[in-house]
């Protein structure tokens, strides 16, 4: 039996019908640049992240583009991230004229490492006249930009803590994170989205909650904040044609909208259904006596008894001898990815910052080792057992 890494037919036939109610409302009012819809779904992802305001945008790439831009981050300024995360993140930082700034990721959670990044702020960087840190490169640090990784928060509190004593605002990369719950310190859950000053996702088909095309959202606390977004996402558009600022199109498509809003109802128990196959390959790794060689993922808040403390974008496992297993399962049939391969600080495009090999030791570890497996909701327990199965007969 073949077991497919994702297989989004079987999340299509349940939403099919309401889905095709709402095109059709929406393909003979042919209106399709924002609009009520759009309007619908920023308000209905504002009630579900509990963040101040939404703002659709038409990726998620294009979502952190406009954020950076609003904050007016670029030459001479630095934002600190991760090197082990999708190549939009950093991407991004170097698009508007930044300089990204890595800090090495915790080996359990493969989130950016809050002691790492207060090492990368008190001892990397000097401090500058305003206080705030200053890189090796002579830049002003201007964020801290944590990636929420396969779905899991990052730290918040520590690296919280870190930017109120720098006074950095902190941008989430919630892009893998929708609906992910944190458990902070002052006792209240704090949702992906709404814990940062601002923050995006991505509706990336893949990603859990999935447009039919490429499609965003800014989330953030202040209203001016969103105010300035919702302006640069239309050409820096106020009254027509009239330019405030130089933006670009960064619009929602009417049409993604209208998928999504018809998606995120189920989106809770898709997450469900996804921690309920984690649960699984656990008893199942640990029935078949994998668990010494087979490093599963951690849920650091699970403790919390919070619901989506994990919502599983991807299931990530460290496997030995990893390139070997992965060509293995394949021949199988069974569905796996490597993410990420290369950590930003060694990609080709990144030449110029002059990294190396060692120089984020964990993040580099993580592309050796990692590999993805099946974990979409629908998939079955046999499936499951499938891939298990098949890693047991590898790995023997
Ligand atoms: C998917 C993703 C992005 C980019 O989102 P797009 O919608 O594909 O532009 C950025 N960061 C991370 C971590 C992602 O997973």
């Amino acid at each position: 039996m073949a077991v497919p890494l994702l297989d989004l037919r079987l999340q299509y036939a349940q939403v099919k019908e309401e889905m095709q109610r709402r095109l059709g409302v929406l393909c003979e009012s042919q209106q399709f640049i924002l609009g009520v819809p759009v309007v619908e779904l920023e308000t209905a992802v504002r009630d579900y992240t509990g963040c101040g305001h939404a703002i659709g945008a038409s990726s998620g790439t294009d979502a952190l583009l406009a954020i950076l831009m609003a904050m007016g981050i670029g030459r001479g300024d630095a934002v600190v991230t991760t090197p082990y995360t999708f190549f939009a993140t950093a991407g991004c930082i170097h698009r508007v004229g930044a300089e990204p700034v890595f800090v090495d990721i915790d080996a359990a959670t493969y989130n950016l490492d809050p002691a790492k990044l207060e090492e990368c702020l008190r001892k990397k960087c000097r401090s500058g006249p305003d206080g705030r840190p200053v890189t090796a490169a002579g830049n002003r640090v201007r964020a801290i930009m944590p990636v929420h990784l396969f779905g899991c928060v990052c730290e918040m509190d520590r690296i919280g803590a870190l930017a109120k004593e720098f006074d950095l605002p902190v941008i989430e990369d919630a892009a893998q994170a929708i609906g992910a719950d944190y458990p902070s310190r002052t006792g209240q859950t704090l949702r992906a989205g709404a814990i940062g000053e601002a923050s995006y996702f991505s509706f990336f088909p893949s990603k859990n909650l999935g447009a039919f095309g490429d499609a965003g959202m800014v989330t953030c606390r202040e209203a001016d904040f969103a105010a300035q977004v919702t302006l640069l996402r239309n050409h820096g558009m106020g009254a027509q044609y009239h330019h405030e600022k130089v933006g670009g199109n960064f619009r929602l498509d009417a049409l993604q909208a209208v998928v999504l809003s018809a998606k995120l109802p189920h989106l809770d128990a898709w997450h469900a259904a996804r921690r309920g196959n984690a649960a699984l390959y656990r008893v199942e790794f640990e029935k078949l006596g994998l668990l010494d060689r087979v490093t599963l993922p951690v849920e650091p808040y699970a403790a919390a008894g919070l619901a989506n403390h994990h919502v599983y974008h991807q299931y990530v496992v460290r496997v030995p001898e990893r390139d070997r297993v992965r060509e293995k399962l394949a021949a199988a049939g069974i569905g796996c990815a490597v993410y990420y391969p290369v950590p930003l600080h060694l990609q080709e495009c990144f030449a110029s910052l002059g990294h190396a090999e060692g120089d984020f030791p964990e993040s580099e570890r993580a592309a050796r080792e990692s590999l993805a497996l099946p974990i979409y909701p629908e998939l079955t327990p046999e499936q499951i057992r499938e891939v298990t199965a098949a890693l047991a007969r590898i790995l023997a």
